[in-house]
């Protein structure tokens, strides 16, 4: 029987082992992307890697593309890695709660200013702006 030819991953080169279609690293550490292999290997380990999958057989995905996620957010911010993140869309998340409590505010005080023209207005209130 033939076997195919399938390319190693990029974890199973890095070992010079053979891949398999079996191979758990497989799908997260495609050939053509040794990088993200590298990223996530110089931060956990590989040994860590494999640990992991194997105490959370339930969860692979989830694990794996916080691992990936975790390792590109920290090459981009060596200090923060992904907190960095976290902190700056907690950062835009106030900015955007304090321009819609403004927002509001102005709209507010828009409606309670043409109320007293709708008042005036009460014959004809197809007239009010709301
Ligand atoms: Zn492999």
């Amino acid at each position: 029987m033939e076997v195919p030819n399938i390319a190693a991953c990029a974890a199973c080169r890095h070992q010079r082992r053979r891949c398999s279609e079996e191979c758990p690293l497989a799908r997260w550490f495609p050939p053509f992307d040794p990088q993200r292999f590298w990223r996530v290997n110089k931060l956990f380990g590989l040994k860590n890697v494999l640990r992991m999958i194997e105490e959370n057989p339930g969860n692979v995905e989830g694990l794996m593309r916080s691992l990936v996620y975790e390792a590109e957010a920290r090459e981009r911010d060596p200090v923060r890695g992904a907190c960095g993140v976290v902190q700056t869309l907690e950062q835009q998340a106030d900015q955007l709660r304090t321009e819609l409590k403004l927002a509001k505010e102005k709209l507010k005080s828009i409606q309670s200013s043409t109320e007293g023209e709708c008042s005036k207005l009460e014959a004809s209130p197809s007239h009010c702006p709301r």
